[in-house]
């Protein structure tokens, strides 16, 4: 069961004092209590577990604290939608919103490698008018000799990149959780000048030590990846963690399914999962098209399988989009066959805008003949 208090309500005042006495001495119920501080108001929730059955919500809605109370009706207890459920789809991060109404692309390197290379991908991010990108300083790799990033001793440069290209979010892959702390002290030593969205990648999604750690802390909003091997229901679950944790500001990402299957491509897309993410829970949906898709091949007409892909995911609602890119892929120390190339970053971005304005067109269209 899931209890919303009004908004701003005073912790100290004897309404609230009385409200959570009462939900202590609940018989069999685990109470957690979950803040959210928002630029305009702070919002209290609490998370009842347990035999919460004999609890008769109208009991609980009639202390003056409470504004709404509903009924988990699924297993995702906190990134669930559940009946009744008037939670917001969406997260405020570093001046940036991320949400199930909103679009974002992430262009920008698999792994950093140079500065120089670091520089011409944020540079031509933020002349295109973007905030985001994604830079990668520890890789998770399957060969123990193939470079593994250079971790924390490029978050200098990068940050500081960042801040100077006006970049509001990096996404950045974490493996271990002293990189959490590496990270946060690499932003405090450059004065903040930007944000980063820590990646779990598909290697870890059922790594749940990992995934507790970056759960417990509420200073970086995580994109999950689903798990390459396993089904939908355990990665919603593994996302899960991190919002049992405390942190739900979690954005869920697609990115293919490993099986011959998928071949020539290198993953399976899996983009179909799209509206089954954005109907089951509240998370942004992210695709990654360049991990599906492992190449730099096109169709006849001239577009890369990428871009198709990519376009896919967006025609059918994803929120943000996760696209390697690399200013000389012959050079990259990861992944450079998937890389687009600088001068296909105006063009991918324009794809997307007909892509999304589509899918905004297509729930007009919905709405038209849903009302008929
Ligand atoms: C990545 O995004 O760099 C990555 C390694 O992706 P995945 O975990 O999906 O393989
Ligand atoms: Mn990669």
């Amino acid at each position: 069961m899931i209890v919303i208090l009004k908004p701003d309500t005073d912790k100290t005042s004897n309404e609230f004092k009385r409200f959570v006495n009462h939900l202590e001495n609940l018989p069999d119920i685990a109470v957690r209590m979950h803040e959210e501080i928002g630029q305009q108001q702070r919002l209290t929730e609490f998370y009842l577990v347990g035999d919460t059955i004999s609890i008769d919500p109208e009991d609980i809605h009639n202390f003056p604290v409470v504004e709404r109370v509903f009924r988990v009706s699924r297993e995702y207890r906190v990134l669930g939608r559940h009946n009744d459920d008037v939670r917001e789809n969406y997260f405020d991060y570093n001046g940036v919103r991320f949400g199930q109404d909103e679009f974002h692309l992430f262009a920008g390197l698999c792994a950093v490698d140079t500065k120089q290379h670091a520089e011409i991908m944020m540079r031509s991010v933020s002349e295109l008018g973007l905030n985001c990108t994604r830079m990668g300083a520890y890789k998770p790799r399957t060969n123990p000799y193939s470079f593994q990033g250079y971790g924390k001793d490029c978050l200098p440069y990068v940050f500081e990149l960042a801040g100077k290209y006006g970049i509001k979010v990096i996404a950045m892959e974490i493996t271990h959780d002293v990189h959490i702390q590496e990270i946060d002290d690499a932003l405090e030593n450059a004065g903040n000048p930007t944000g980063v969205m820590l990646q779990i990648g598909t290697r870890n999604t059922q790594n749940f030590e990992l995934l507790k750690s970056v759960g417990r802390q509420r200073r970086f909003p995580v994109l999950i990846k689903r798990g390459f091997g396993i089904t939908l229901e355990e990665s919603l679950n593994a996302a899960e963690y991190l919002a049992s944790e405390g942190n739900h500001n979690v954005v869920f990402c697609l990115r293919g399914m490993k099986t011959n299957m998928g071949d020539p491509h290198r993953n399976l897309v899996d983009f179909s999962h799209v509206p089954v993410v954005r109907r089951l829970t509240h998370m942004p949906v992210c695709v990654d098209p360049s991990h599906s898709v492992g190449s730099r091949e096109r169709g006849p007409e001239g577009i890369l399988d990428v871009m198709h892909v990519a376009a896919q995911g967006v025609l059918a609602g994803a929120n943000m989009v996760l696209a390697d890119f690399h200013p000389a892929p012959e050079k990259a120390l990861v992944d450079g066959p998937q890389a687009l190339e600088m001068n296909e970053l105006a063009w991918l971005i324009e794809d997307l805008t007909i892509a999304r304005n589509t899918f905004l067109e297509r729930v007009k269209l919905a709405e038209k003949y849903d009302s008929n």
